[in-house]
């Protein structure tokens, strides 16, 4: 059974040309190495169309996209439906990142929402989730990701958890250099990985992949990916050089 998945969220980074070359430069490796898992790659709206038919042409590589709306159309000046998407390539939808949550108020009632209607259109959901800092040194972090994930994904039928991967990322991590300890990574995967049994039962649990994310890049990868649930990483800057996601991703495929 495959667990693994290897997901790039670009941010608000590359121009279009910017990102259609570091798309092209992930399929020269991608169409001679074809993925034994699902790989996506999370580019900026304006750039969805044009890098989905990149990845169409090879199997288990996938577009997504970083943001879209709870509602399905309507007066949301600036906004992007689901729909919209859809008919642009998205596969998978990224819910519930950090940078979300803390910088544009996205709240839990939103989150399931937006998650709803993704899976409501046919998408898969990467629903990201962890700690601050102070919860991490008040040693309450297992209860406050327990919160996050009982308010939105714990909300969702058994029949949907097919479409949903988990992404842990404790917010001291994202864009800090400073990644979890391995043991620090696999502790909270397996804690989700448990109570995920006790809400779904194990053979949801045993088949929910579960991403880390925050720092993650070749140099510390291995160790992270070596620990026994985790399966694959949710990478924000080490996905935007080709060199170095290709490398995330030989790391990835070494782990059995
Ligand atoms: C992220 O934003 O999802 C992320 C993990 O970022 P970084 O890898 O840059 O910490």
């Amino acid at each position: 059974m495959n667990r693994r998945i290897l997901a790039g969220n670009w941010k608000m980074n590359t121009t279009p040309k910017e990102g259609e070359a570091l798309a092209r430069e992930l399929m020269e490796f991608f169409s001679e190495n074809n993925p034994e898992f699902p790989v996506l790659l999370f580019p900026p709206a304006t750039h969805l169309a044009n890098i989905s038919k990149i990845t169409a042409s090879i199997q288990n590589l996938s577009a997504g996209a970083q943001n879209a709306h709870s509602e399905e159309k309507g007066a949301f000046t600036g906004e992007i439906s689901v729909p919209m998407i859809k008919e642009a390539g998205a596969e998978y939808l990224l819910v519930g990142h950090s940078e979300r949550r803390t910088l544009f108020n996205e709240n839990d009632d939103f989150l399931l929402k937006k998650t709803e209607q993704a899976l409501k259109q046919g998408l898969k959901v990467v629903f990201c989730f962890g700690e601050a800092l102070e919860a991490r040194e008040a040693d309450n972090y297992l209860s406050f990701v327990q919160e996050q994930l009982e308010k939105v994904v714990f909300k969702l039928s058994e029949v949907n958890m097919g479409n949903i991967v988990l992404a842990y990322e404790p917010i001291w991590a994202i864009g800090t250099g400073k990644n979890a300890q391995p043991e620090q990574a696999q502790e909270v995967h397996a804690f989700v990985r448990k109570i995920l049994a006790e809400k779904y039962g194990t053979k949801i649990a045993e088949t929910t992949s579960i991403l880390y994310g925050g720092s993650c890049k070749p140099s510390n990868a291995k160790a992270i990916f070596a620990q026994k649930d985790v399966d694959g990483g949710l990478i924000g800057g080490a996905s935007l050089k080709a060199e170095d996601f290709i490398q995330l991703y030989k790391l990835l495929n070494a782990k059995n």
